[in-house]
């Protein structure tokens, strides 16, 4: 069904740089292709790539003019011929790991990047699911493949991917110490299961860390600050996964001797189409079990998208995900 005639409100980004760059347009509604789903958007996740990509200094950049934003959730409007999922009303969130476009009214996404969204959920919810929960399954799952019993400290674990990973760990039966740099983070990350939390912000809590038992998994968030750290807080065999870094960081490769542990990249867009379906059945499933439901930090109108891009990168004391409400439920 074409609905290129319509008109929607939507972000646009003509050339790449800070948040003055987004500006709020009336664009053609996106014409559904074959094997895509046109999602009338309620709700848009913001993360921090989409300010990296925003601003020009990601790895893979969009072809300008784009519309920025990964994660949605909202309902089908209308499905390509192929689509055999979704159908017309659907309640969906949906995750797209190479595309942009969720910030608009309408946004066009491939079938297998969406998925259904429970009741159970609002859609603020169902927009912070995307790239936080896919990001921590693949962390915990594809790269460090954690067994129950194992120990891991979740660097950075009151943000949309440390409170997702703590979900999931705790889901797996690990045994989970979170770091997070607020009371209110402290107090997120242990309602949210975490068995220990200490304060990142402390400047005694790598030592209090050391003194403890050490850890099979860390879940690095600010790797730039944290690895050389790390490497002195592994078990024996231990694997300290790279999620976030902003800058280079001294290391010294001894310490990987002592514990023959290894460092190890997490890229989501680097996951492939298999991995993705197997993480959206998973995350499917504990939405409907219960155990995925994300915090959300802070709610902004529409016309605030500029300001969520630039708390996203700039807040202290984080509790969660920031979700912008694009339009209103009817
Ligand atoms: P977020 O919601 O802004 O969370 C950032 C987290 O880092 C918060 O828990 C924050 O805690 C914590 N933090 C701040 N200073 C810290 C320190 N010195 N040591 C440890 N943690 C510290 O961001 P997010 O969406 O969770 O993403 C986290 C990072 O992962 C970002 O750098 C993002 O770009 C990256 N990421 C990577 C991938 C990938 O595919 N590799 C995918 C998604 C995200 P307080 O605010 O409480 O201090």
């Amino acid at each position: 069904m074409s609905t290129s005639a319509k008109m929607m409100r939507a972000f646009l980004v003509r050339q790449f740089g800070g948040i003055d760059q987004m500006k709020l347009e009336r664009v053609p509604v996106p014409t559904v292709g074959d094997k895509q789903v046109l999602i009338k958007v309620y709700s848009s996740g913001v993360n921090p790539v989409d300010t990296y990509v925003r601003s020009g200094q990601y790895k893979v950049l969009p072809d300008l003019p784009y519309i920025p934003g990964k994660d949605a959730a909202g309902v089908v409007h209308s499905v390509g011929a192929s689509v055999t999922k979704f159908k017309r009303g659907d309640r969906v969130f949906s995750s797209q790991t190479n595309r942009m476009g969720t910030l608009a009214e309408y946004a066009c996404v491939d079938e297998p990047n969406v998925f259904p969204l429970a009741r159970s959920l609002s859609f603020y919810e169902g927009a912070a699911i995307g790239i936080p929960y896919f990001t921590a399954y693949r962390a915990l799952i594809h790269k460090a493949l954690a067994k129950g019993g194992e120990r891991v400290l979740i660097h950075g674990a009151s943000g949309a991917v440390g409170i997702a990973a703590t979900q999931i760990a705790k889901k797996l039966g690990l045994y989970v110490v979170g770091t997070a740099g607020s009371k209110e983070g402290i107090e997120l990350v242990l309602r949210t299961g975490a068995d220990e939390v200490v304060n990142h912000r402390d400047p005694k809590y790598i030592d209090k860390l050391s003194v403890g038992e050490k850890f099979d998994i860390i879940l690095e968030m600010l790797s730039n600050v944290n690895l050389g750290h790390d490497l002195n807080l592994m078990n024996s065999g231990a694997r300290t996964i790279v999620i976030g870094c902003r800058g280079p960081v001294n290391i010294h490769p001894r310490d990987l001797m002592t514990t023959e542990g290894s460092i190890i990249g997490c890229a989501l867009y680097a996951a492939s189409h298999d991995e993705i379906q197997e993480t959206g059945s998973a995350l499917v499933r504990g939405i409907r079990e219960g155990w995925v439901r994300p915090a959300i930090d802070m709610v902004y109108g529409f016309e605030l998208a500029r300001e969520a891009h630039s708390a996203v990168v700039q807040t202290r004391g984080s509790k969660g995900k920031h979700v912008i409400e694009v339009q209103k439920e009817p």
